[in-house]
């Protein structure tokens, strides 16, 4: 074929390629992936100038456009090197190469002239600049290597051996003028062979722009599934990466019948300690206290936050006593440190084992209901509830004690019932009941919380009990805070367990214990009268 269509053929090749590549190029927008596209540019102008040779000057037609060609080697090795993040991407020997090779082009156009000669130094110096691409790639990216590695040592090493090939067919028939005009095998094997190549080297730059746009997202999706999974505050997992690793626990366990224990536990009075000395304060003691509960578990225990001030560890090969041990050890730790102005603090414990065939969600409920006692029996304890338990809502039933009557029938008779109502959603939150059976309860208890307080105040003003306006005031703010707490529950921002808590805890039990107590000598209790109310 006549080696003039040839090259324009190479041209048209190289232009397509140079698309391709730089449209990758500019999407990735790195410099190593820039320079892959301005070589194929490059070449793409080297072809056509030497598809005008005998048109235009020897040193267009033959020096720039064989330039050209080369700086489409060289692009390679400056990208691969800039890649493998080489010190030197251009190091010196590379302009001794360009040296070299230009005084002999020089000297084989316009001193000789000699074709073969302009044909050694072409495929030496193609040859040359293909070892460098070859070694800085296999230096380079494990991955790259890995997945690439034989398609770019093929194409590499076939490229320099069709190099030595041409070279030879240039040296054995030298009686041929040679030359692009010359015509000769040598100018018909190296355009085709480097129609062939081209394409070839087009896919290896394709291969790697891709490899590399597939690490960034990998990378993308790394960051990710960390932000998905971990607290950004304490940096322990979050409940999300919880339910993925209690399932793998679970299952370990019961394959291997190997123990498998939960704990929780929750900061006391932590409410006090944000309202006393501020979020920032309150966040320190959360960051403090997880890198030390993180410090002293072993390697296999996993840390969760679960939320707010409370945490959950789940102990693989640990049965309750282990657990408890644990448990026992992390709350000494914990109310031993000492936190600038704020002083000590203290956690309460629930521990539970894992029993075959239980569901998790009857797993949680069981340490949710050991930390609920640890509470109630007074905090900065541990609770162990063991798996075998029977009458699993006995033990957080509230008893109605005899000191809670206040000597006024309707009071008490109101009283008994909220702790009823009280006992019922405390056994209803703890059993699998369904939400909205739940969310009556809940209802009825603050309907009958909101009939009480309107009766007991009443009754207080009846009797003439001097403290009857602070009472009300106490039962507004109450009222008040309830109501808060109940629109962010029904919007599903407040947990169930964290309403219980302020309604069974604070408005049922707290306020009966403590400012209603204050009143029993004027509701016919005379003993529980303090003695300033009394003269
Ligand atoms: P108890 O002993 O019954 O656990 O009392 P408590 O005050 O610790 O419990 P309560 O559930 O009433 O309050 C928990 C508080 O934890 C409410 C909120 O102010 C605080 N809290 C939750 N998350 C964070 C957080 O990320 N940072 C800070 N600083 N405080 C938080
Ligand atoms: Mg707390
Ligand atoms: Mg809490």
């Amino acid at each position: 074929m006549d080696p003039r269509t040839l090259t324009a053929a190479l041209a048209v090749v190289c232009l397509a390629a140079t698309i391709v590549v730089s449209a990758l190029a500019l999407y990735i927008r790195q410099t190593a992936h820039r320079i892959y596209s301005a070589g194929f540019g490059s070449i793409t102008v080297g072809f056509l100038l030497l598809s005008l040779q005998g048109h235009v000057s020897n040193w267009i037609g033959i020096i720039l456009a064989n330039f050209l060609i080369m700086t489409f080697h060289f692009c390679l090795v400056w990208g691969v090197r800039l890649s493998t993040k080489e010190a030197r991407p251009l190091p010196l020997r590379f302009a001794a190469y360009l040296l070299a090779w230009i005084s002999l082009m020089v000297i084989a156009t316009f001193a000789l002239p000699d074709y073969a000669l302009r044909a050694t130094a072409n495929s030496t110096l193609g040859i040359v600049l293909t070892c460098e691409f070859l070694s800085s790639f296999l230096r380079g990216n494990q991955e790259d290597r890995r997945a690439l590695g034989p398609t770019v040592l093929v194409i590499g090493v076939g490229f320099a051996a069709f190099h030595a090939a041409r070279l030879a067919i240039v040296l054995l028939e030298p009686s041929k003028p040679g030359g692009l005009m010359g015509g000769g095998l040598g100018i018909t094997v190296l355009l085709v062979g480097y129609i062939f190549f081209l394409v070839a080297w087009a896919g290896i730059v394709l291969a790697l722009e891709g490899a590399f746009l597939l690490r960034q997202v990998e990378r993308k999706n790394a960051t990710l599934r960390e932000l998905a999974s971990t607290d950004e505050l304490t940096g322990l997992s979050n409940r999300h990466l919880f339910s993925l690793r209690i399932r793998d626990e679970v299952e370990r366990s019961r394959r291997y019948h190997t123990p498998l224990s939960l704990i929780m536990f929750d900061l006391d009075h932590f409410k006090r300690v944000n309202d006393t000395w501020g979020h920032h304060s309150g966040d320190r003691v959360l960051v403090e206290t997880a890198h030390l509960t993180r410090k002293l578990i072993r390697e296999p225990d996993n840390i969760f936050r679960w939320g707010g001030e409370e945490f959950v560890i789940v102990t693989p090969h640990t049965g309750l006593e282990g657990g408890e041990v644990l448990a026992e050890k992390l709350r000494v730790a914990i109310s031993t440190i000492e936190f600038p102005e704020i002083g000590r603090i203290t956690a309460s414990f629930g521990v539970t084992d894992w029993r075959e065939g239980e569901t998790q969600d009857e797993w949680f409920k069981r340490v949710d209901r050991a930390l609920y006692r640890a509470k109630n029996e007074g905090r900065n304890r541990v609770v162990a509830v063991s798996a075998l338990e029977k009458r699993p809502f006995a033990e957080v039933r509230i008893e109605w004690r005899a000191d809670w009557d206040s000597g006024n029938a309707t009071i008490d008779s109101q009283h008994k019932r909220l702790i009823e109502l009280a006992n019922r959603l405390l056994e209803l939150s703890l059993s699998s009941e369904s939400a909205p059976i739940i969310t009556a309860s809940l209802d009825v208890l603050i309907e009958h919380v909101l009939l009480h307080f309107s009766d007991e105040e009443r009754i207080l003003k009846e009797v003439g009990y001097p403290e009857a306006t602070t009472h009300a005031g106490i039962h507004r703010s109450l009222v008040e805070e309830v109501m808060a707490l109940k629109t962010r529950f029904d919007a599903g921002s407040l947990e169930a367990t964290a309403f219980f808590d302020f309604l069974v805890g604070k408005v049922v039990m707290e306020h009966l214990q403590t400012s209603d107590r204050r009143f029993f000598g004027w509701t016919g209790k005379p003993q529980e009268a303090p003695r300033s109310l009394r003269q």
